[in-house]
């Protein structure tokens, strides 16, 4: 078994879904007392957050490699980065490594696929819905068209991930209004939503949409699994 490198606190509430879901995936695979070998780099999410919304994304970049580059000298076989958000950065990451990274966009491309779905909602901070890091890489590399929310819809999903998911809220209001928006993507064409925020599995699940979701933590979690066993025997 490979050992995973977790980039995590972004949000902790996030990782802790990583962290019990990678687990309980292995233990699946191999049985117990199996458990995953993980090695956990959490940050302070306010410095994260304050970046973000400052626009400081260079700083944010140089931050998040000499994050992997302590994971790799720690011993991590391959990296996750526990957030959708700052994929925005993982192809400069990935230069400056050198372990795999396990890329959230081409592992939920990979499932959007295996459905045969052409064209899906995204939901996710103002950065994964806006900038072109998510869109572009689902577009270019796999061919799916992505469809995001009317401007006041993405002000009311961001605003849900950073005043309410984050800090552990799940709020029943906020459910509702991730429905709305969800029923509009659904008019407008999307065959289904990615939950592109790895707290957003915390507020909706499967049943809250007509559509098929695609839980973004739970995917990434269990493809880095995938990815640890592949090398051979768990021993
Ligand atoms: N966990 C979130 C995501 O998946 C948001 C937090 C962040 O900005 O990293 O995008």
């Amino acid at each position: 078994m490979k050992t995973i490198g977790l980039i995590g606190g972004m949000s902790w509430e996030s990782s802790r879904e990583y962290y019990r879901i990678i687990n309980e995936t292995v233990r699946e695979k191999l049985g117990d007392p199996h458990s995953c070998k993980t090695i956990l780099y959490s940050v302070d999410f306010a410095e994260i957050e304050t970046l973000q919304h400052r626009g400081e994304w260079q700083t944010l970049t140089d931050r998040m490699i000499a994050i992997a580059k302590t994971l790799e000298h720690a011993g991590a076989e391959l990296l996750v980065i526990c957030t959708n958000t700052m994929h925005a950065m993982a192809d400069d990451i990935q230069k400056n490594i050198n372990v795999p990274i396990v890329h959230i966009v081409d592992t939920v491309a990979e499932e959007i696929i295996k459905r045969n779905l052409h064209t899906v909602g995204l939901l996710g901070t103002r950065f994964t819905m806006e900038h072109d890091f998510y869109k572009g890489r689902l577009k270019e590399i796999y061919g799916i068209d992505v469809l995001i929310p009317e401007k006041p819809e993405r002000d009311i999903v961001h605003t849900i991930i950073y005043k309410e998911l984050i800090a552990g809220i799940v709020n029943e209001d906020s459910r509702e209004k991730f429905k709305a928006i969800m029923g509009k993507l659904h008019e407008v064409g999307a065959g289904g939503v990615i939950l592109g925020c790895t707290e957003i599995p915390l507020l909706i699940k499967e049943e809250d949409c007509v559509l098929p979701v695609f839980d973004t933590t739970m995917l990434h979690a269990r493809k880095a699994v995938e990815l640890a066993l592949e090398s051979g025997p768990a021993i």
